[in-house]
């Protein structure tokens, strides 16, 4: 496709395609990766989506990265504060309403749920609702990109946790549901809340897929073995994990096995 540019291997910052572009929020950590991604799509007037935390310098850039752009909507992935907590500041500045799936996080009288199309410039956003990393979680289709905004859905490095206000079920539908859109609508690339673009989404959601599965099976397997208690699970499970990840851990065990309960 003309005018793709998906750089490959460099840092989330100024990563984009023909009508995306990343501003990268300075919230780094094991759980954040780089920081949150906060994208910019639109040439003349904006939609920006995922203002990230309640950081003022990371949104005075994102306002100046706007270059005159106007911004019409600010959509959110899901409402988890790092990609929320800045988005009531960030409406202050550019004047612009705020649309999610959770009244919650809402701002201004319009909601955003699955089958919903945002325009801006000509170019559509196609909301699809993707629960399981939150219950509220949404990826937005650029069918002129061919790309998929998929907010800690599917992130740029690693693997996503099931949040306490997700539900494994509903992920793995989620992933199913991606797979077969990244296939049927011939995706090129997939634009995470965190980390540096996918340029093989069905290679990458197979790989999601089949890490769900190895995990399920192995905490089947722990559980056979006499683990009974979340943190035996991720003692045996996993044993290679670091150790400031292991809160991570215990909360994706305890996701699983509400999961292999509810069968
Ligand atoms: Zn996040």
């Amino acid at each position: 496709m003309s005018g793709l540019r998906i750089p490959a291997g460099g840092g989330p910052d100024g990563a984009r395609t023909a009508h995306a572009e990343n501003v990268l929020a300075p919230n780094p950590s094991p759980m954040t990766l780089d920081g949150t991604n906060t994208w910019i799509i639109g040439t003349h007037d904006a939609v920006v989506v995922d203002p990230g935390p309640d950081d003022e310098r990371h949104l005075r850039r994102l306002a100046g990265r706007l270059d005159g752009r106007r911004v019409t909507q600010i959509l959110l992935t899901h409402g988890h504060h790092d990609h929320s907590g800045g988005a009531r500041r960030f409406a202050e500045l550019v004047g612009a309403p705020v649309r999610a799936l959770d009244p919650r996080h809402r701002l201004g009288a319009e909601g955003l749920g699955d089958g919903d199309v945002v325009t801006v410039d000509g170019i559509e956003i196609h909301v699809h609702a993707t629960p399981g990393h939150s219950f509220d979680s949404l990826c937005f289709w650029l069918p002129a990109d061919r790309a998929m905004l998929t907010g800690d859905t599917v992130l740029g490095r690693g693997t996503t946790v099931i949040a306490p206000d997700g539900h494994l079920a509903d992920y793995l539908r989620s992933l199913d549901r991606l797979r077969s859109m990244a296939e049927s609508l011939a995706a090129v690339a997939l634009l995470p809340g965190h980390g540096p673009v996918l340029p093989d989404p069905i290679g990458t959601l197979d790989g999601y897929l089949a890490h769900r599965r190895e995990r399920l099976d192995q905490i089947r397997a722990a559980l056979r073995e006499g683990a009974r208690t979340p943190m035996e699970i991720v003692r045996i499970v996993y044993a290679d994990v670091d150790e400031t990840l292991r809160p991570a851990a215990e909360m994706s065990v305890r996701a699983q096995l509400d999961y292999l309960e509810r069968l």
